[in-house]
């Protein structure tokens, strides 16, 4: 591929989907993660030399990558993880996996691709049926090589994939939670994809790390040339390629002014209580994805965690991870947090939520497929270890267990079978328990879970794709991802209603507990415990403290009986531009 070849000059404006606020600017860095078809094509005895030599470089290139990356690891999230890249390295260094491949070409005139391929899938098929869950899972390095080799063979960019260059705007068609590292590398100073909406998986990361973030823009990998200036603006979703020095200026001054914004509203909710005009206290927790997140949770006061997104050490360390490690980080959260609730999320993987190696069977509708408790149900080894290891760590401080995607009470009563039944194998005490609901289906019978459980959690999020049918990734229905949509709300009230009846706690962790225009609307309903990415507390704590409880139910009242999502927006659109105005302006 030869992007030198189509450089343009003049500056160019591009629209897509705002999904993080702030303004970035810097050189376009390049990512792709979908991949490419792999082409075979038979030689003539003669060509096979010169294949040869092509197959080298691409080796000593994909080396000289790990090692950049194992380095960057190291010293932006430690030495631990860093070593993950060791077996990568030994592979490359493995001569008989390096021969084998020569012989591909040399002797059965394959071209180089073709025979990259053909020896990885055949190491990788010898481990998938290798007992020892340790080597099992080895095949994803392999995995892992095969595509950078390939890449590299294929001209394509990637040999810097993960030498991001300070202060680089990342541009993607889409990023997928294995791809997370890229952007905890810190490196990043924005993020534009393909794809995209609020609540896909890359803007939730965006937003933890304050990064401003636009996604939606169907071509932009297509329009922007490797190392070319772009500015983004995270308020309004503009991208600008190659800005103009005016344009430059002007953005320049709006920069400083948020960033002023922001330092004033974080210094002014620090340290001050998350109490409401008539003194009712509303809970602030944080959504975390690793141990690391939990420095923002400190620095911005959160109530202990809401949701612990675990599916990260399964995607860093293989399905059938390591008990004691999984161990070890859920001790983590409960010191770090000490007397604070920590609830950690078993395993919610399917849908888009999918392992970098595929192990998830292929589906033709993964979001209503095998996901989330149902993928733990039927995989039950993997789910009995992650039980045992959090009834572990709950010895040691308030840690909770909460089940994701429950559809039906039954699957809920079995997953609890399964922790009875580790915990009186192991001693243990049965950790509290919860259930998100995010499926239509939970939120009205949630009178029939509500008995079983200590807490109930509302996945938004899911909620509103369930009940809307608009996939939460898709921006072509993100006009129909609409939270303030009376069926979101009615089947909201729905759950507070069942919980109240069953004296259970309810608490909401979708992206809605996070969004200020929202939160009024959702403590009028009734929650008064809300997780959401930490960056976000300062901001809903201002509009906390700007609320008094009469008025948040008048607010409510008024949603409820509501015909459209659209009005009820622009309705607490108005209140908070009145009310709130600072915080107005920083989201707005
Ligand atoms: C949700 O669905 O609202 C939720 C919090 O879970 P996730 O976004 O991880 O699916
Ligand atoms: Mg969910």
């Amino acid at each position: 591929m030869n992007y030198g070849s189509r450089r343009e000059t003049a500056e160019m404006m591009v629209q897509g989907m705002s999904v993080s606020p702030g303004v970035a600017f810097g050189p376009a860095f390049l990512m792709k993660t979908d991949e490419e078809p792999v082409v075979s094509r038979r030689l003539q005895p003669e060509a096979a030399p010169a294949e040869l030599e092509r197959l080298a470089p691409s080796i000593d290139a994909t080396r000289e990558q790990i090692q950049t990356i194992q380095r960057n690891v190291s010293q932006h999230i430690g030495l631990h993880d860093a070593r993950i890249f060791d077996v990568h390295l030994m592979v490359l260094d493995d001569q008989v996996f390096i021969e084998e491949i020569r012989e591909e070409i040399s002797e059965r005139l394959h071209n180089a691709e073709y025979a990259v391929w053909m020896v990885s899938e055949r190491y990788i098929d010898a481990l998938s049926r290798i007992q020892d869950n340790y080597l099992r899972e080895r095949k994803m390095d392999i995995k892992d090589i095969a595509r950078r080799l390939l890449r590299y063979l294929g001209g394509w960019q990637s040999a810097v994939r993960d030498i991001i260059p300070p202060g680089s705007i990342i541009v993607a068609d889409n990023l997928a939670p294995s791809d997370t590292a890229i952007l905890r590398q810190e490196l990043a100073g924005g993020l534009v994809c393909d794809f995209g909406s609020p609540v896909s998986h890359s803007a939730i990361m965006a937003r933890a790390l304050e990064i401003p973030a636009i996604v939606a823009l169907h071509d932009i990998t297509r329009r922007v040339v490797p190392g070319e200036t772009l500015l983004i603006d995270g308020n309004n979703g503009l991208v600008f390629i190659r800005p103009t020095a005016e344009r430059i200026k002007t953005y320049d001054a709006l920069m400083d002014r948020r960033h002023r914004l922001r330092v004033d509203i974080v210094n002014r909710a620090s340290g001050v209580p998350s109490a409401m005009q008539d003194d009712v206290v509303v809970a602030l927790r944080a959504n975390i994805d690793t141990p690391a997140d939990l420095d923002d949770v400190i620095k911005y006061g959160g109530d202990g965690v809401g949701l612990f997104r675990s599916e990260n050490i399964f995607i860093k360390e293989g399905l059938y991870s390591d008990e004691q490690s999984q161990i070890d980080v859920y001790r983590v959260l409960v010191e770090r947090m000490q007397q604070h609730p920590v609830i950690v999320r078993t395993l919610d993987l399917g849908g888009d939520k999918i392992m970098p190696d595929n192990q998830v069977v292929r589906e033709d509708n993964p979001f209503l497929g095998c996901r989330g408790l149902r993928f733990c149900l039927a995989e039950t080894d993997v789910f009995k270890i992650q039980l045992r290891a959090i009834a572990t760590a709950a010895v040691d401080g308030n840690l909770k267990i909460m089940y994701p995607m429950v559809s039906d009470v039954n699957e809920l009563l079995k997953a609890n079978d399964f922790l009875r039944g580790v915990c009186e194998e192991a001693g243990l005490a049965m950790p509290a328990v919860g259930v998100m609901i995010e499926t239509p289906a939970a939120a009205v019978c949630a009178d029939a879970i509500a008995p079983h459980v200590a807490f109930l959690s509302i996945g938004s999020n899911d909620l509103i794709q369930y009940t809307m049918a608009a996939d939460r990734g898709n921006d072509l229905v993100s006009h129909l991802f609409q939270p303030a949509h009376p069926a979101i709300l009615r089947l909201i009230k729905t759950t507070i209603d069942a919980a109240a009846a069953n004296d259970v706690p309810v608490g909401l962790c979708g992206e809605m507990a996070g969004d200020p225009l929202l939160v009024p609307l959702l403590i009028g309903l009734g929650i008064t415990d809300l997780s959401m990415v930490a960056s976000s507390i300062p901001l809903v704590k201002m509009v906390v403290r700007s609320l008094s409880m009469t008025e948040a139910r008048a607010l409510a009242d008024e949603a409820l009986a509501s015909r459209s999502g659209n009005d009820v927006q622009q309705h607490c659109r108005e209140w908070l531009q009145q009310r709130v105005p600072d915080v107005y302006e920083l989201i707005g």
